[in-house]
């Protein structure tokens, strides 16, 4: 997501917000990469490793019928991750494990997926 009131001719790095914990992005920040989604949708490298905890190593879900995922929009049947903080923003599972393996192959990030 994006701050309100961001210029859309000139977004600056710190105008672009994770959905799930809404802190800026830093690209100075290895360990906190930023992954988007659809329509304008953010997902940082921290919430990532909270919803791998959960839903991989907790076998948690929050999964609620018909609620959308916030980063592919669609409202799946697996299980899905809802931040704590932000009520309205879930992350269902199939990208939590797109994300995870993106993020390890990409070579310009430290992160790494949480171990049990
Ligand atoms: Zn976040
Ligand atoms: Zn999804």
């Amino acid at each position: 997501m994006f701050r309100p009131g961001t210029d859309e001719t000139n977004v600056q790095y710190e105008d672009v917000l994770c959905n799930f914990c809404r802190r800026a992005w830093d690209p100075d920040d290895p360990a906190r990469p930023l992954i988007e989604g659809h329509h304008g949708s953010h997902l940082c490298g921290e919430c990532l490793s909270l919803a791998y905890l959960a839903i991989v190593h907790e076998g948690k879900s929050d999964h609620q019928p018909e609620q959308a995922c916030t980063m592919c929009l669609e409202a799946r049947e697996d299980e899905s991750w809802r931040s704590p903080e932000f009520s309205d923003a879930v992350l269902c599972r199939r990208c939590v494990k797109q994300s995870a393996t993106a993020l390890e192959k990409d070579k310009d990030y430290t992160w790494k997926r949480p171990s049990a």
